[in-house]
């Protein structure tokens, strides 16, 4: 039996199957959100715990965000004009009696009654570092910057059963604002640590790529051009379901000016400054892991055991 041709929407589907029935993952109604395991949870805790261990003499800010950002601050984002199809708003009821009489007559006949419904002041966070930049608004940063280590859920509306594209998932992320240059530096230091610490612990076949974001529509494709021109994004993939389409596990972007502007965040010498991020995809990355060492743990080589104190 030939395996070469196998379609990689076909071998998604054979990974979720697999990772369902081992209890890894938990169905839920809705295409991509699932419940996760004990043993999956652990091993996105003992993984999050390394990276803090080999981040620790960087000495980060740790900061920890609920996964929701002000529609004000999204909106000085260009998200909306980019992404439109990922996004995600809040809604909620702010009605009175009459019309909340309405709301319940509407569900009771199968009617759209969340049309009633209006936004609330909150998106979900479209990417963990979203709510750290409008917390640094017109500020003057340290000559050396600011380097900050944070984690999140995130929200993508993409319904899918591939396990590697959730619709909330978490990215482990250390951000540096400051001069261009220390942005840069931050940007290329960490995509070769990024493939170092996947080394470390047995993700060898971990390879760095020029990317770009799925910009929607045909102001979309000029954008991809330039982020791939100016080499602003880089994935590490590993091959999840697929050699020929392998999976990114992290990303790192370099937004340049983008968000300074949006929020007034200057350097020392009066610039606007430039921002850079590292996102490590963690349920992407436990995916890669239980898909190179299969699902028993226990049985994982002792050199990735040890790397990852489990
Ligand atoms: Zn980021």
């Amino acid at each position: 039996m030939s395996h070469t041709h196998e379609n990689p929407v076909g071998l998604q589907e054979k990974y979720q199957r697999e990772l369902l029935s081992a209890g890894l993952l938990i169905e839920s109604s809705v295409p991509g959100v699932y419940g996760r395991s004990d043993v999956f949870e652990g091993v996105i805790q003992r993984f999050e715990a390394y990276l803090t261990r080999n981040s620790r003499h960087l000495q980060p800010e740790v900061i920890h965000f609920p996964p929701i950002l002000s529609r004000d601050d999204y909106l000085k984002t260009s998200h909306i004009e980019t992404f439109p199809h990922l996004m995600g708003s809040l809604h909620g009821f702010l009605g009175n009696e009459r019309t909340h009489m309405e709301l319940l007559r509407k569900r009771e006949h199968g009617e759209n009654w969340a049309a009633d419904l209006e936004p609330i002041e909150l998106m979900m966070a479209p990417a963990a570092c979203y709510p750290l930049y409008p917390t640094a608004r017109d500020t003057t940063l340290p000559e050396k910057g600011r380097l900050i280590d944070l984690v999140g859920f995130v929200f993508r509306h993409e319904p899918s059963n591939d396990p590697a594209r959730m619709q909330s998932f978490r990215q482990r992320e250390f951000v540096q604002l400051g001069t261009p240059e220390q942005a840069l530096n931050h940007r290329d230091d960490w995509i070769d640590k990024g493939i170092e610490l996947y080394k470390g612990v047995g993700l060898d076949e971990v390879q760095r790529v020029i990317a770009n974001d799925p910009f929607f529509g045909r102001g979309g494709r000029a954008m991809v051009v330039s982020q791939i021109e100016q080499a602003m994004k880089y994935e590490l993939v590993f091959p999840i379901t697929s050699t020929e389409k392998p999976t990114a596990i992290a990303s790192s972007n370099y937004h340049m000016d983008h968000f300074s502007h949006s929020y007034n965040i200057k350097t020392t010498n009066g610039e606007f400054a430039h921002t850079a991020c590292i996102g490590f995809g963690l349920e992407r990355t436990a995916l890669a892991m239980f898909k190179k060492f299969r699902f028993d743990v226990k049985a994982w080589p002792s050199s990735v055991k040890t790397a990852l104190e489990l």
